[in-house]
């Protein structure tokens, strides 16, 4: 039994169905599959939307891309992401173009960097959160400008309070090389992540049932082994607390022709109440559309009818996810896998790395008769 149909959910069942002889049974709670990551073409304009938001598949791993692209066909991608700040558009993420830009300058890269030495906060030795990190590397007015305003809105909190890691997410260049991205394979679905989802469960052992909700208090004793790729917290009735996450609301809008020109426009200040604009036309621009169709992003705290999307992984969550963490490890029977199971900020590649590194796993575990284990990752 496989609880979720996100990329977790469905390379599991796409791994155990091609390598053993055992038949699937998935349940989701929505009426599609593929989670989040779930794509839909708008009615009105025939666009491609990335329905819960903007999904970019990154990966270095060459053993990933040429396993997705076995399953369907990917087109060359490249994600150029602009940043509105103060009432001008700047190139992102930070680059040479950014800094030549905000500080109306035209350094050479080795002028760049020397400049940017000499802004950073050389007496932070070691950065213990989002705020320092930036102070650090980039220095107050970079900080200022494209992270501080744009970090409040997303994680409605204070940058001193999340880790510096989010922050190294985003790569800062002496060069002008705008791909949002480090990695080396980069590129989006030709029909969307559902029909690669759909492509990954598409085995006769495989039966997928939509719009059902998974209860632990179910009698699941006739299964041989759960996989469940929902929020840890909601497996234990929540009995130690909420985990923290933002979620995310859109607005959606059409327009004639082409909006803002880029798939995604930041909206840097804290004043703006949306952190971002999509226009998901140009995620796929070998298709010709006339109108457009583009999402204002707003974020929020996720309220317990809200969708996560974001594990905020605040101290206090930490300690709670310790607690969800031991309860689960006496489980027989059952593996808690992916991103919300295992409450970490992942990415599409991330996910599917790790579930099949798990499937192989676990298949060797039931070779040699031994528990496998019941998360694939220890705590991080
Ligand atoms: N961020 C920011 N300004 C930007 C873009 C990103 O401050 O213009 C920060 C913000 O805290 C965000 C994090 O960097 O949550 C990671 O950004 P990324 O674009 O990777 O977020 P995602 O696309 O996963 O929402």
């Amino acid at each position: 039994m496989i609880i979720g149909s996100g990329f977790s959910g469905a390379v599991l069942a796409h791994q155990l169905a091609t390598k053993s002889d055992c038949t699937i049974d998935i349940w989701d709670e929505r009426d599609h599959i593929g989670g989040n990551c779930h794509t839909e073409r708008d009615p009105q304009t025939g666009i491609m939307v990335h329905q819960y938001g903007p999904h970019i598949f990154n990966t270095d791993k060459k053993e990933i891309w040429d396993f997705v692209n076995s399953l369907v066909e990917f087109r060359p991608y490249v994600h150029r992401v602009k940043a509105m700040s103060n009432g001008k558009v700047y190139s992102l993420p930070v680059n040479l173009h950014t800094i030549n830009q905000l500080f109306q300058r035209s350094f050479t890269p080795d002028e760049a960097k020397a400049f940017l030495e000499t802004l950073g906060d050389q007496s932070i030795d070691d950065p213990k959160n989002f705020e320092e990190q930036a102070l650090r590397f980039i220095g107050k007015e970079l900080y200022y400008a494209f992270f501080y305003g744009y970090t409040k809105k997303q994680w409605g909190c204070e940058p001193t309070e999340l880790p510096a890691s989010i922050l190294k997410r985003i790569p800062v260049r002496f060069n002008y090389d705008d791909n949002y991205h480090n990695n080396i394979f980069t590129g989006i679905p030709v029909e969307g992540y559902t029909a690669l989802i759909q492509k990954l469960i598409d085995h006769p052992c495989i039966r997928v049932s939509l719009n059902k909700k998974f209860d632990p208090a179910m009698d699941i004793s006739g299964y041989d082994h759960v996989f469940y790729t929902g929020p840890i917290d909601a497996w234990f009735n929540f009995k130690y607390g909420r985990l923290g996450y933002r979620t995310v609301t859109f607005e959606k809008c059409y327009a004639d022709g082409d909006f803002q020109g880029t798939a995604q426009m930041n909206y840097c200040d804290v004043e703006t109440p949306f952190t971002r604009i999509t226009e998901h036309k140009h995620f796929t621009n070998w298709e010709k559309h006339d109108t457009t169709i583009y999402f204002k992003e707003f974020s929020k705290e996720s309220e317990p009818t809200d969708i996560p999307y974001y594990p905020k992984r605040l101290e206090h969550d930490k300690g709670l996810l310790l607690q969800y963490r031991a309860a689960a490890a006496s489980l027989q029977k059952i593996t808690f896998i992916g991103r919300l199971a295992t409450y970490r900020y992942m990415d599409m590649h991330h996910v599917i790395g790790e579930a099949l590194n798990y499937a192989t796993v676990f298949l060797t575990a039931l070779a040699s008769q031994q528990k496998p284990p019941v998360f694939p990752n220890t705590e991080n």
